[in-house]
């Protein structure tokens, strides 16, 4: 039985903490402290990292040097001991897991997307997505261009709707209301936010999400959508010329959301 649990880092991040028979692993561990807390004496079996920020690597040195465990990533990261990249299928907790690219944010941005045969025998997938895909949201282009992260988004959004999605901070709310300014007819969005507020006032996480709820709330996912379109021409300084285009209406939207 696989259980899945954020462990809260920092202000607003989560360090996924996946258990299964007794094996423990991480994603992007930030900070030491939280994840030793959360492990309550129990070895860390491994270590996965989606990019290089900080806050998602912070913890890896002392991680280590306490359980000896690997750890998987970008290559460029010091600290990875077993590189990973686009394409590649490993297994880890007895599960299989596929790692793709998804430049933007960052340039070395990985998304990593376990595969869980439930007790039922069908097939759930678990999306650990970093600082690329947030709920009603996506990560700032840090190092990307908007087409990469158009593409990386697209990917993503293709994947079973049931897939389950698992970022990196809780900055759902924060999302969609931006997602709301953008689409004030969208009914998906109004119920979400009341469901989102009701769980941040019991200081439960809004996450994991699903890629069904992503392609319905969130702007960046919906941006073939008339009124998305309509919405990027008039707030986001897009002439209306380049609104067919979705990777224009992506980046106008990108843009309106960094001074929201
Ligand atoms: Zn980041």
């Amino acid at each position: 039985m696989l259980s899945i649990t954020p462990i809260s880092a920092f202000n607003d991040n989560y360090i996924w903490h996946l258990e299964k028979s007794g094996q423990h692993w991480v994603v992007d561990p930030g900070d030491s402290t939280p994840v030793e807390n959360a492990l309550q004496g129990a070895p860390l079996s491994g270590i996965l990292i989606t990019h290089h920020h900080f806050d998602h690597t912070g913890g890896i040195e002392r991680l280590c040097r306490q359980y000896q465990c690997p750890v998987y990533g970008p290559s460029t990261i010091a600290g990875v001991t077993h590189p990973i990249a686009d394409g590649d299928s490993l297994q880890i907790l007895g599960m299989p897991l596929k790692v793709y690219a998804v430049p933007g944010h960052t340039l070395d941005h990985l998304a990593l997307i376990f595969n869980e045969i439930t007790s039922d025998d069908s097939e759930q997938l678990h999306l650990f997505c970093g600082d690329t895909l947030f709920s009603a949201g996506c990560g700032r282009l840090f190092e990307g261009s908007p087409e990469q992260m158009y593409h990386s988004l697209q990917k993503l959004s293709e994947l079973p709707p049931s897939t389950l999605v698992y970022p990196a901070h809780e900055y759902t709310l924060a999302n969609l209301k931006f997602a709301q300014a953008v689409e004030p007819q969208n009914t998906a969005i109004d119920t979400r936010i009341s469901q989102c507020e009701k769980l941040r006032e019991d200081n439960r996480p809004t996450l994991p999400s699903t890629i069904a709820l992503e392609q319905n709330t969130n702007p960046f996912l919906r941006c073939g959508y008339t009124e998305v379109r309509q919405a990027a021409v008039a707030h986001a300084k897009l002439e209306p010329l380049d609104s067919g285009d979705k990777v224009s209406v992506f980046a106008g939207l990108r843009g309106w959301k960094d001074g929201f």
